[in-house]
This record gives C-alpha cells, structure tokens and sequence, in this order.
C-alpha cells in the first residue's frame, strides 16, 4: 500500500506535470469534444482534442 502511495506522488510531481510559466499552476489535461465541418458540405463529425488547462484558459475551456 505505501509503496502504491509513493509511486503516485511521484507521478503527480514528475516530468508528466508541466506548469505553465505564466500562472504558475500545474496543467490539468481536458478532453474536449467540438463539432468541425466534414468533406462533404454540410457534414459534420467530432473532433477530441486535449487541451492543457491552468488559471489562464479555464474560464475559455470550462466556460
Ligand atoms: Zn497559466
């Protein structure tokens, strides 16, 4: 059990967590879905994007 502990600390504070240079604050990975137009016109399908979220963008991401 403390071992599992120690590896997730270590993941949350490893290279994974980029922090953004502006705020300061740790990014936080969102999947976003959006519409965007198909080949076809007309047609639309889904796009999934990643976007990092901090304290600069979360309003624009989480609305
Ligand atoms: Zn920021």
């Amino acid at each position: 059990m403390a071992k599992k502990q120690d590896f997730a600390s270590k993941t949350l504070k490893g290279k994974m967590a980029k922090t953004c240079p502006v705020c300061g604050e740790a990014y936080q990975y969102v999947k976003t879905v959006s519409m965007v137009p198909g080949e076809k016109e007309g047609s639309y399908h889904f796009a999934e994007r990643i976007v990092a979220v901090c304290k600069c963008n979360e309003k624009e991401v989480y609305g």
